[in-house]
């Protein structure tokens, strides 16, 4: 008599959906992490299922687990983001700069592309500046970020200065137009190899405070009348939302990009809502890209994907496979 297998008691030890390259397909090893920040272990506790984990609404016990994690995974020592700024989950950030590593390397065989003669700009780095860090201390690549916020791109001088290898290899730049992406920012003859944007998403401060109260919901936490949701991931006004959200600020980038348009081999943007994706694929029409990709991502029950688009005619893209070849 076949038995019926038990309900798994464990969830499972994989993350699903995350990119193969990815330091956090498994669950975390608390133990290794409270080793390289012993902090964190104030905020470690077994949860329902018997399990060590943090509370995931309380700002601070997140903060903590992306400081151990930044330590033991990526050597950044340090980090820290003023309050109410942007408290990125680390597995998901990392994947986008696994796809992009994997973008450049589906153009020269396949081959895996590091060290510094790669050349990134990551548009709207952030107080947190986690794309830049995770991006140079996995693949060794050299970073441009850069901001509207000063505020923010002061935290992200500050996590530099506390880490000299990143030092090194990030610079920071700040955008004095908030409509401008490349413009005013790039100089003069400046080619990166790709461009990154994790947009704000939401169209109105109204419209992220109601997803703030979903996730705070989705977080099983009630919410005292009266009271704004303390969200566990954070955010500052202009990391959450923009005018027309962020299928009218990609648009405006892919506009923008059009008129400088070797200033990258490949522009990308994260694109949260496949809603988004219509206006942006006529966006990318009307702009004269000569080719554009959507990388699907997946973490956990999140889906997302990437944006790559290129304005390189054929013999551009060739002459960048022989120089990446060569080396
Ligand atoms: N990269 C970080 C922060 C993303 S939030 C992360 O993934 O967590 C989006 C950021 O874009 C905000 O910090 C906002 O200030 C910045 N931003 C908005 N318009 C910009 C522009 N035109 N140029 C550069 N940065 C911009």
């Amino acid at each position: 008599m076949s038995k019926k297998p038990a309900a798994p008691r464990q969830a499972p030890a994989i993350k699903a959906g995350l990119h193969p390259r990815n330091a956090h397909l498994h669950r975390y090893d608390f133990a290794l992490l409270i080793a390289a920040s012993p902090e964190l272990a104030s905020f470690v506790a077994r949860n329902a299922y018997g399990d060590e984990s943090i509370d995931f609404a309380d700002p601070a016990a997140v903060k903590a687990l992306n400081r151990a994690l930044l330590i033991q995974y990526y050597g950044v020592r340090d980090w820290d983001i003023p309050p109410g700024y942007l408290c990125p989950p680390i597995p998901g950030r990392a994947d986008y700069l696994h796809y992009l590593a994997d973008l450049l390397a589906d153009s020269v065989d396949g081959k895996l592309q590091t060290g510094p003669d790669i050349r990134v700009l990551d548009i709207g780095c952030g107080a947190n500046l986690i794309y830049p860090l995770i991006g140079q201390a996995v693949y060794g690549w050299q970073f441009v970020g850069s901001e509207v916020d000063a505020d923010a791109l002061a935290n992200a001088g500050r996590i530099l200065a506390a880490n000299p290898a990143a030092q090194a290899a990030i610079s920071l730049r700040l955008q004095r137009q908030p409509e401008l992406f490349f413009r005013e920012l790039v100089h003069a003859g400046e080619c990166f190899d790709l461009s990154m944007c994790n947009p704000p998403f939401h169209a109105s401060l109204e419209q992220a405070s109601a997803g703030s109260q979903r996730k705070w919901r989705n977080l099983g936490k009630q919410q005292a009348a009266g009271q704004q949701p303390v969200l566990n991931f954070g955010g500052h006004g202009g990391e959450l939302w923009c005018e027309g959200g962020e299928e009218a600020f990609i648009c405006r980038m892919i506009a923008e990009s059009a008129s400088m348009p070797t200033c990258c081999v490949w522009f990308t943007s994260l694109v949260s809502k496949a809603g988004s994706l219509p206006a942006i694929y006529r966006a990318l029409q009307a702009a004269g890209a000569t080719a554009s990709h959507t990388i699907d991502m997946a973490q956990g029950q999140k889906q997302s994907r990437i944006v790559a688009w290129s304005f390189f005619t054929p013999s551009q893209q060739n002459a960048w496979r022989k120089m990446r070849q060569g080396r």
